[in-house]
């Protein structure tokens, strides 16, 4: 346990936390736009004024590079900055065009109200971005929220905990720290809104737990996101970008390109070009220091990795070593079949199988015989092969010829479709999650004669009128 290790949140600190956030919100404290934008801008300076600790506790845990680090800060300020920028016109009400000529002066309005006391329950592997990150939404949609990052990442969450209290209100923003027992606590409790990332296996217990207050719920969860190379595609590109994703945080990530179906007949070239472009990217191997190469996040998932590769029926054709500061090469697998033991689950590690196939036909069927990806990465320059992916595969999120840049078009809604989550987040669809659509109308006292049809007695001059 790293010596950061934040204190677990008690159950009674549980219990206080939950009422004194419900009895600020219910004053009102979390409404007003201007309240929003100063925590907003607190959340920035949050940032800003301590990237030095931040970046240290996220290598602390993970062996992150700072590269990464800072690309993960910087994806978060981004956020920030764009809620500040479009608050106003998120939350501004809408003006509802009414058909029917006779309703048109009842005013109809949709208000964004607060959903109210929110929780956002988080992970390990990029603990700024995916607890920090809803948090903004919460923010920006005049929530009170607790934030419940994961306890395999104590480094990120002490210098949470410490940060949020000491820069946001803290009457209505609060760190809980704690496992499985703390996170079952949180959710015996009421909350207006639960938007957990994490894995699917954790999610059900969330759903479940949450339906007993019919609180809504936003999962946002993992899977086997796919690469798909097209016959026409640029290997080599494609090769460079699919190992740039895989190599992000060492494989652990959400949207992380899990398999390749390639064309068996280009399965090689393919190999070539990946082979070229790990030369370039760890010329002298993943575990020499320059490399700065990341750890995978504890001991348990470093052995679940390395016994995937001793079951695997596939052939190595590069990486596979591993080394007692839990890190595993980066590791190129070919001839992999479909049932194969890196296809049973999401790797979440730098493994890359490769699942040489026939023709498109043949992986649009092995894509929909598995769960729903977060994400499919296509590779071709075809409309006819994106129109095809697009109307006879589901998932999150469709990207051509590259990985992982669809993280930054943050003006885009975030989710997966049903085995990967559901609901959304990332801008202004963060802000959507956490709030209430409430509509209104006004009925004018002056239509009373029109109405009086309505009525009882219903009498049979009323039918016939
Ligand atoms: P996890 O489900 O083990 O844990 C997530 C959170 O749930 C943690 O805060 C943890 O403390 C809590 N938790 C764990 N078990 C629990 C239980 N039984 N009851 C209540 N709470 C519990 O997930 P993880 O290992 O932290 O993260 C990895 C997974 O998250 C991967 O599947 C990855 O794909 C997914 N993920 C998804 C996204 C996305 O945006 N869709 C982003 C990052 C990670």
């Amino acid at each position: 346990m790293s010596s950061t290790h934040p204190p677990y949140t008690t159950t009674s600190e549980i219990d206080q936390i939950h009422e004194r956030l419900r009895n600020n919100f219910r004053v009102g404290t979390t409404r007003p736009l201007n309240y929003r934008r100063r925590q907003l801008h607190q959340l920035g300076r949050l940032v800003q004024e301590n990237l030095p600790a931040l970046e240290a506790a996220v290598n602390e845990d993970l062996g992150k590079p700072r590269l990464e680090a800072v690309t993960e800060l910087n994806g978060l300020m981004s956020g920030i900055r764009y809620a500040i920028d479009n608050l106003e016109e998120w939350a501004r009400p809408e003006k509802v065009e009414v058909v029917d000529d006779f309703k048109k002066e009842w005013d109809a309005t949709v208000y964004k109200v607060p959903q109210g006391v929110v929780l956002v329950i988080g992970p390990w592997n990029y603990p700024y971005i995916l607890n920090l990150g809803p948090l903004v939404g919460a923010i920006a949609a005049g929530c009170a929220c607790v934030v419940k990052p994961s306890e395999l990442a104590p480094a990120s969450s002490q210098v949470m905990t410490h940060l949020i209290t000491q820069y946001l209100d803290w009457d209505a923003y609060a760190v809980v720290n704690g496992a499985i027992p703390e996170t079952a606590h949180l959710l015996d409790l009421r909350w207006d809104h639960v938007l957990f990332t994490g894995s699917g296996r954790t999610g059900r217990i969330v759903s479940a737990a949450a339906a007993k207050h019919a609180t809504p719920v936003t999962l946002e969860l993992g899977g086997k996101s796919p690469v798909v190379i097209a016959d026409d595609a640029d290997l080599d590109l494609a090769a460079k970008r699919v190992l740039h994703g895989k190599g992000q945080n060492s494989g652990q990530l959400c949207v992380c390109p899990d398999h390749v179906y390639v064309p068996r007949a280009k399965q090689d070239a393919f190999i070539d070009a990946l082979l070229k472009h790990y030369d370039a990217f760890w010329p002298k191997g993943a575990f020499h220091e320059e490399a700065r190469w990341g750890k995978i996040i504890n001991p348990p998932h470093h052995e679940r990795l390395r016994n995937l590769l001793q079951r695997t029926k596939g052939e190595l054709v590069k990486g596979g070593e591993y080394d007692g500061d839990r890190r595993i090469t980066p590791t190129i697998v070919k001839n992999v079949a479909p049932d194969d033991s890196l296809m049973e689950d999401e790797l979440f590690g730098p493994i890359l199988p490769l699942i040489p196939v026939d023709d498109i036909e043949e992986t649009i069927r092995l894509i929909n015989e598995q769960t729903v990806p977060l994400v499919i990465y296509l590779f071709t320059n075809s409309e006819d092969v994106k129109q095809q992916l697009l109307e006879r595969t589901n998932s999150g999120t469709l990207v051509i010829n590259d990985t992982i840049s669809q993280l930054a078009v943050y003006e885009m809604p975030f989710g997966g479709q049903r085995d990967s989550g559901h609901g959304r987040w990332h801008g202004k669809y963060s802000f959507n999650t956490f709030t209430h659509l409430r509509s209104h109308i006004s009925v004018p006292l002056a239509a009373e004669p029109v109405m009086s049809s309505r009525y009882m007695p219903y009498t049979d001059e009323k039918y016939e009128a």
